[in-house]
């Protein structure tokens, strides 16, 4: 068998292209003609299957070490079809630090259909046990599935998926996971135990700013049948232009992770020691980092970061006026991007909410590209300056070595 970096370039054939292309075509037929009224075709219409879409399913499902892959609109559309197995008074736990977008669509959407959703810090494996079990003499049966992903964002806690799915199998539950964070190249859930793991595709995947998709691959061949149900009634499939864009950027997927993480890396460092800087959340810090990363089966941390800037100085003062990073959410892409989480990302997120799992008014959030280390350093480096200019004329009438000092900065 060929090893995950050949698989990244090579997927698995599909076996319908007789013309030597070294890439597989896009076919755009949404029909397939029948030789007989009764000899139905492999193919007979394009929702319900397309040999593009195909070979990118059968590479993300090779590459994820599952029974079967599918191919969506987005990722949103991805989690919609996976979280449509389950049936009104299902219960599914979920983690407190999911992507905005998929709590929203759990708990603004998902519960007008009678699911059951509970949120809980996926990181207490004693408070997720408890969340699992429900508590049958006071009517909450046993969850049916448990949703988080492997990094939260923005603070990128890690989550073990492993002990994760332990717990939900205990009780019966699926364990479902979102892995956009650090792709099949950093970890396998399903390796690790998971039941489904699931893509924002626009992210690391694809590569490049440019496409809209989501993947799931699923372990066995029962939910294989039931999530491609779910894909062919409700229709999100992805075109087969952007299947072929995904499976190109998938064939570049280890190159650019190894200098996002590098680039990642190095930029936590600097941010570390940086006096504007009050915390740098970044499971690839150097220490212990490595080691903790390995425990929970991650190969490395990605390329997302995210820090807080220290009292008083705007978060904004630093983002507005960066040049090399776009100010831009998303994540995962050649091109380095920053956001500010509390009015960007997480802005649906009531305050009191954001405030209780930690993202602050001050947290900024870096998506680091595959650009020179050093230009990005320098680029954060010029707006930590200007951002502490501006900080200084707020401050004109006040007495600024008190302000800085009490703040727990020295800046001199
Ligand atoms: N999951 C995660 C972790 C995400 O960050 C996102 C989008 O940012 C999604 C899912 C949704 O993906 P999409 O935007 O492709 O629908």
């Amino acid at each position: 068998m060929t090893r995950f970096n050949t698989q990244l370039v090579h997927g698995l054939p599909v076996g319908d292209n007789n013309t030597g292309a070294v890439n597989p075509p896009i076919y755009n037929s949404t029909t397939y003609a029948f030789e007989k009224v009764d000899a139905m075709p492999r193919y007979d219409y394009a929702r319900s299957g397309n040999p593009t879409r195909d070979f990118l399913e059968q590479q993300i499902a090779q590459l994820e070490q599952g029974t079967r892959g599918f191919a969506f609109a987005s990722g949103l559309a991805a989690i919609h079809a996976v979280l449509s197995i389950f049936k009104p008074g299902d219960r599914i736990v979920v983690g407190d630090n999911i992507y905005g977008g998929s709590y929203s669509q759990l708990n603004e959407f998902f519960t007008r259909w009678g699911i059951l959703v509970e949120a809980v810090d996926t990181q207490d494996i004693a408070a997720l046990e408890a969340a699992v079990k429900g508590d049958r003499a006071n009517g909450i049966v046993p969850a049916q599935a448990v949703y988080f992903e492997t990094l939260t964002n923005p603070l990128l806690k890690v989550n073990d998926v492993r002990a994760i799915s332990t717990v939900a199998h205990r009780f019966g539950a699926l364990s479902i996971v979102d892995n956009t964070f650090v792709t099949p190249y950093l970890q396998k859930p399903l390796a690790l135990g998971a039941d489904v793991v699931i893509h924002s595709a626009t992210k690391y995947l694809a590569g490049h700013s440019d496409v809209n998709a989501g993947l799931v691959v699923v372990s066995g061949e029962d939910l294989a049948s039931r999530v491609y149900f779910a894909q062919n009634r409700l229709g999100g499939v992805l075109a087969p232009a952007e299947c072929d864009a995904v499976r190109r950027g998938i064939q570049t997927l280890a190159l650019r992770m190894d200098r996002q993480q590098e680039n990642a890396n190095a930029i936590a460092r600097y941010l570390l020691v940086h006096p504007l800087v009050k915390a740098v959340h970044y499971p690839g810090l150097p220490g212990a980092g490595d080691q903790r990363l390995a425990a929970k089966g991650l190969k490395g941390a990605g390329g997302v970061l995210s820090f807080e800037v220290v009292p008083g100085v705007d978060p904004a003062d630093v983002l507005n006026n960066l040049h090399l990073f776009r100010l831009a959410v998303s994540l995962g892409a050649v091109e380095s991007l920053a956001e500010l989480p509390c009015r960007m990302t997480h802005f649906e997120l009531p305050r009191e909410e954001r405030l209780k799992i930690g993202i602050t008014d001050e947290l900024v959030r870096l998506a680091v590209g595959i650009e020179d280390a050093n230009d990005l350093i320098e680029d954060l480096g010029q707006a930590f300056d200007i951002a502490y200019a501006r900080y200084i004329d707020r401050h004109a009438d006040f007495d600024v070595f008190q302000q800085l000092t009490s703040g727990g900065v020295c800046l001199i």
